[in-house]
């Protein structure tokens, strides 16, 4: 099934041309529960690994963590069972209830992984991303990260790999996993996706101060909500404009080559807001849904339902990317 945003209120740029020349495309991922193969785009699904190419793990020092209990990656998934299977029940039975409770209590966290192993986060052929820009001859892009907290924003740590789907020839069929992790909120569930592109235009935070002020007085005109409904899409997407919010915009620079970097993928708490402006049509009834949580397909959670905003150097795919919850 594909995914379909809905028609944006009315066209922006006919009240504002100036932001003709600031439009960007990006591609929403769309990502559903399912059950994607190596030979699929997906998040959190199979990537398509060489067997001889060792599994990436985390250089980061996890030992802050070490004063907490922690979850298994296989508790995590069967928490997510429990609360799936009795979603339709009134309660839980006894013996759930004293599962969830084993659950809850984790591990020791002296069983951290010495070199946390990553987890897939996104696996993405050129053939399905329109607009694709990796390095010469990749057409496949592979995003994996660490499922603890990293750096002022105790955010994962996220790591890129580039390569030509064709090169694979062996594959690797049994990928090591973590055997702890800081966040189940870093836990996502594997999706198939429905990729789509859709115009942004920018938060109203990067805009220049004129246009912004001149877009406030018409947003309370017309009862719109510039950046909700015509600037920014929500969702897991790739390319486009960053979702700022809550923080001041600063540009990101690139620590190699001073370059001002760019908005890569987003990875987002929610797929659609309390608005419902990009709702794929498809989902207008999430009763149709065969999930319980139809606007949180990957239960991924960045912050208090913000989003994780990865960023990469135009200059160089050597370079290394940032990070930014926004
Ligand atoms: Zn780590
Ligand atoms: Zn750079």
């Amino acid at each position: 099934m594909t995914r379909t945003t809905p028609p944006r209120p009315l066209d922006v740029t006919a009240v504002f041309p100036e932001l003709t020349a600031l439009a960007r495309t990006t591609t929403r991922l769309h990502p559903r529960p399912g059950t994607p193969t190596v030979h699929e785009s997906s998040v959190a699904g199979p990537l398509l690994w060489p067997a001889d190419e060792p599994w990436p793990v985390c250089p980061d020092d996890h030992t802050s963590s070490y004063y907490r209990t922690l979850q298994s990656l296989d508790d995590v998934r069967r928490y997510r069972q429990l609360l799936d299977d009795a979603w339709a029940r009134p309660q839980f039975t006894a013996e759930e209830h004293a599962e969830l409770d084993r659950l809850r209590a984790g591990h020791p966290s002296d069983r951290v992984d010495p070199a946390v192993p990553l987890l897939p986060i996104a696996q993405l052929y050129a053939r399905d991303t329109p607009g694709f820009n990796g390095p010469d001859g990749c057409d496949l892009l592979q995003v994996l990260w660490c499922p603890f907290e990293h750096g002022d924003e105790a955010l994962p740590g996220v790591q890129l790999r580039w390569r030509r789907a064709d090169d694979v020839a062996a594959l690797l069929t049994d990928p090591p996993a973590p055997f702890l992790v800081e966040h189940d909120d870093y836990v996502p569930e594997a999706c198939v996706v429905h990729p789509e592109q859709v115009r942004e235009y920018p938060a109203p935070h990067e805009l220049p101060g004129g246009l912004r002020e001149r877009i406030r007085v018409w947003e309370d005109a017309e009862g719109l909500v510039y950046q909700y409904e015509l600037g920014v899409a929500t969702g897991w997407k790739l390319g486009g404009w960053a979702p700022w919010s809550f923080r001041d915009p600063s540009p990101e620079i690139c620590g190699v080559c001073d370059a001002v970097m760019q908005p890569f993928l987003y990875v987002d708490s929610s797929e659609w807001d309390g608005n419902d402006s990009w709702r794929p049509l498809e989902d207008a009834d999430e009763h149709q849904a065969d999930h319980r949580y139809p606007h949180v397909p990957t239960r991924v959670e960045i912050g208090r339902s913000y989003g994780m905003q990865i960023y990469t150097c135009p200059t160089s795919h050597d370079h290394p990317l940032s990070t930014v919850t926004q």
